[in-house]
């Protein structure tokens, strides 16, 4: 492909959209590639600036922010049918067909005998209007609520048929649902019933409530890291599960995730991102050395991989800081357990050999329950 051309569309795929594209991007030169994949990144070039007023972007950036994308293309990759996926949020069936990791949560959370609704309830209400306030009711109360986001852009589709808009625009404006994450406190909740004798027996009250769900949010927090390396077309990819989870696909995690498996293998991964989410729920700093170092050992990380190992608790406490210094004491605190999370914060709580011994196993009972990913 020469400088100065853009993709590419598919011949197979509607050539009357690009007028509508040449329209949109001025000068540049559109090309029908036959047998082109729809929007592969790597199939878009950035056209040489034509003078020094030009920005140039790469072409990661074209993609993602300039190039108009047909919105019922979209539509069509999210509407085929499958099990336990949910019809009206957007981008969910395509993540449900596509994405292990976020289909193995759904499964697992449909079979503890959670249901996902877009239904108006007080509940739904509530967890639109303030959801954080909200979790303890969702894991009680059975219902994980969801809003029908998809039902929305279909509507819009027919209402604009053949409009086109840059992914980065719709992932700024369509409202992302958080099911994916809620399903994970929910199914790390139900595993821990079966543990509630030892729970109580190594953290005394205040602290057994609150590692609970510091528990539960390390792992919510572990698959949503590991469900954002999943591709099956970049593009839907990326769009779709920032539409549908607190992470994006990041190339720098990708790799870092991939050499984890490779190296050490899926189960050691999982257990060592666990309790890398653990330890950063309970922290507002860096990881430091003793941290790394706790980490490892827990999650029987072999010493020949100390490295890569420190890499993944670095990667688990790119946590959202403000989540960690605001979000996580505020809502301890909220439901009067503020003294039982400052306890836990203080007492490192990985440093005891049974600590480390209870986290491994429910480590491991995590990972079969989300499908061994
Ligand atoms: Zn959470």
């Amino acid at each position: 492909m020469s400088p100065g051309s853009l993709l590419v569309w598919p011949r197979r795929y509607r050539p009357e959209i690009l007028p509508l594209l040449s329209a949109a991007h001025g000068n540049l030169k559109l090309t029908l590639y036959p047998d082109a994949y729809p929007i592969r990144y790597s199939d878009v070039v950035t056209p040489s600036p034509p003078d020094a007023h030009v920005k140039s972007i790469t072409k990661e950036e074209f993609a993602w922010t300039r190039f108009g994308v047909p919105l019922d293309w979209l539509s069509s990759l999210d509407e085929i049918p499958a099990k336990n996926a949910l019809q009206d949020a957007f981008g969910d069936r395509y993540l449900y067909r596509h994405n292990l990791v976020y289909a193995g949560v759904r499964d697992a959370a449909i079979g503890f005998g959670y249901r996902f609704s877009a239904e108006d309830t007080p509940l739904w209400r509530d967890y639109q209007a303030f959801g954080v306030a909200t979790l303890n009711r969702i894991l009680f109360g059975g219902i994980v609520p969801y809003l029908d986001t998809g039902t929305s852009f279909l509507r819009l589709v027919k209402e604009a048929p053949g409009a086109t808009l840059p992914l980065s625009f719709i992932a700024a404006n369509v409202k992302s649902n958080h099911a994916f994450h809620e399903s994970a406190h929910c199914v790390a909740h139900s595993v821990m019933r079966s543990f509630e004798g030892e729970l109580r027996s190594i953290a005394t009250d205040p602290t057994s409530a609150v590692l609970e769900t510091v528990l539960a949010e390390a792992f919510a927090n572990t698959v949503e890291v590991l469900g954002s390396v999943f591709r099956n077309q970049e593009a839907a990819d990326k769009l779709f599960y920032q539409l549908n989870s607190y992470y994006f696909p990041l190339q720098k995690r990708d790799d870092l995730m991939r050499r984890a498996a490779e190296e050490l293998g899926a189960g050691t991964r999982f257990i060592l991102l666990f309790l890398s989410h653990l330890e950063a729920n309970l922290s507002t700093e860096n990881p430091s050395d003793a941290v790394c170092e706790r980490v490892a050992e827990a999650g029987g990380c072999p010493a020949r991989s100390a490295g890569l190992s420190r890499d993944i608790t670095e990667a688990g406490f790119e946590l959202n800081i403000g989540f960690r210094e605001n979000t996580n004491p505020y809502y301890f605190g909220l439901f009067g357990h503020r003294p039982g999370y400052d306890a836990l914060v203080k007492s490192c709580w990985l440093s005891r050999e049974d600590n480390r011994r209870f986290a491994r196993m429910l480590a491991g009972m995590f990972w079969k329950a989300a499908g061994e990913l």
